[in-house]
């Protein structure tokens, strides 16, 4: 369980709104995110997450983490520092083969690299823990940073040269297990789509597999600012990345060319299938029923963490700043005192802040000293889902001002009504 404070004051946050985002910055997500304090640009591709920022971040991993334990998933995290050996022996130490290779090397001698992702430190480290049918099936899963020396990085958080990805591994004893946790997976991811709030825009899609399988399946999201190009089928919630549209794939599925919309899209996370090709080239044994050497069966299951919150921000910000779905907001109620020098105001702010603490809603409060017009318009640019006004004018009605942030939606409530309403 993790644990956060559930409040703050908003005089307490470092950081501070800005009017315009840095000059070199293209993207609408990093844009937004910059300009209302949640990440700070350090160079192309590379951001650091401020207090709001880690906040959301934090939210999507609670999500996906639940998911993952649901399905049997034990919770890792690997070095960032890689061995060179390990990348020789499945080929794919050489910068032709992996173009996006940060290499460096040791005082004492030696290159090593930095993760770009974690599949073979991960099947070599499970040498250490795999000998017998009896120790298998395992999944392990682990939040990380991964080091991707990306030629372009101009879409902002979602794609980074330093980004967090949930990525899962599974070893199973063979392809009716793995076929068996694989499907498990789609089912989880579809339901961190779902809570997160893109379910409906998420396809499970058809793109290529790779050396080992004929197709791997990514998840992709509609959106404007994707990379990505494929086509669905939105009766039959079918997509198919661009890289596999050939007429063999479309037989194999039983559909047309006709039958396909072609959309813009983000990919949301991507799982493969290894079969035992890599488990081989690691040497990743264990010993059957009857004694013998086998590979074992392996797959692997990524999640672009920092990429969904990217899409989430673009996707359903408007023209005065973020609007973050409820599961995902650094804060349920923003809740804006204004007249800061009224005591009486001031009160009722401090006995709401406190109400609202008790029935464990989490509140930003814009305790600071500022114009009504910059509280109103900070608190557009940050994006929390409910604001909450208290004013002389509140104060007499004895109802709080109440405005949902996506709809503008405006509504009058008592403390009880509030509280009611959030904790229903
Ligand atoms: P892409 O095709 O977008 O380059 P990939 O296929 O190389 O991504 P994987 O190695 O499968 O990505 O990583 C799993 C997930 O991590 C992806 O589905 C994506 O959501 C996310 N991801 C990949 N690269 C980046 C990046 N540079 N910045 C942010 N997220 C990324
Ligand atoms: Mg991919």
């Amino acid at each position: 369980m993790t644990i956060r404070t559930h409040s703050m004051k908003q005089s307490h946050l470092f950081t501070k709104t800005r009017r315009e985002a840095p000059k070199d910055e293209v993207s609408k997500n990093a844009q937004l995110l910059i300009r209302a304090g949640y990440v700070h640009k350090e160079m192309a591709g590379v951001y650091a997450y401020l207090p709001l920022g880690l906040r959301v971040q934090n939210k999507i991993k609670d999500i996906v983490r639940e998911e993952m334990d649901a399905i049997g998933g034990e919770e890792i995290i690997m070095t960032s520092l890689q061995r060179k050996e390990l990348w020789e022996k499945t080929n794919r130490w050489d910068d032709e083969t992996v173009d996006v290779w940060f290499k460096t090397e040791l005082k004492a001698g030696g290159e090593v690299g930095l993760a770009w992702s974690h599949e073979e430190p991960i099947g070599e480290m499970m040498k250490n823990y795999v000998s017998s049918f009896r120790d298998l099936p395992i999944f392990v899963y682990q939040f990380q940073t991964k080091l991707r020396n990306e030629l372009r990085a101009k879409s902002g958080i979602m794609r980074g040269r330093e980004f967090v990805m949930k990525d899962m591994y599974s070893f199973c004893l063979g392809e009716e297990d793995h076929t068996r946790f694989y499907n498990k997976t789609i089912d989880a991811y579809l339901r961190v789509y779902d809570r997160l709030g893109i379910g409906a825009d998420t396809f499970v899609t058809f793109a290529s597999g790779g050396a080992f399988t004929q197709f791997s399946h990514e998840f992709q999201t509609i959106a404007e600012t994707g990379e990505d190009v494929i086509y669905i089928n939105r009766e039959k919630k079918i997509a198919i990345n661009e890289e596999v549209l050939n007429e063999e794939t479309l037989t194999k599925l039983g559909i047309t060319r006709v039958d396909l919309e072609e959309v813009k899209t983000a990919e949301v996370g991507n799982i493969f299938n290894f079969g035992t090709q890599k488990a081989e080239d690691l040497g990743l044994f264990y010993k059957n029923e009857k004694g013998e050497q086998v590979p074992v069966w392996m797959g692997s299951y990524g999640i672009g963490i920092t990429r969904v919150m990217g899409l989430l921000a673009e996707k359903f910000a408007d023209e005065k700043g973020l609007v973050w779905p409820e599961h995902i907001a650094p804060f349920r109620v923003h809740l804006i005192e204004l007249g800061n020098d009224n005591v009486d105001v001031h009160s009722e702010a401090q006995e709401l802040y406190r109400e609202l603490n008790e029935a464990k809603v989490e509140v930003l409060w814009d305790d600071r000293d500022v114009r009504a017009g910059e509280k109103f318009a900070d608190a557009d640019l940050i994006g929390i889902p409910l604001r909450v006004v208290v004013s002389e004018k509140t104060l007499a009605a004895g109802k709080f001002e109440c405005t949902e942030r996506a709809t503008g939606h405006t509504s009058h409530k008592s403390i009880s009504e509030l509280i009611g309403h959030l904790t229903a």
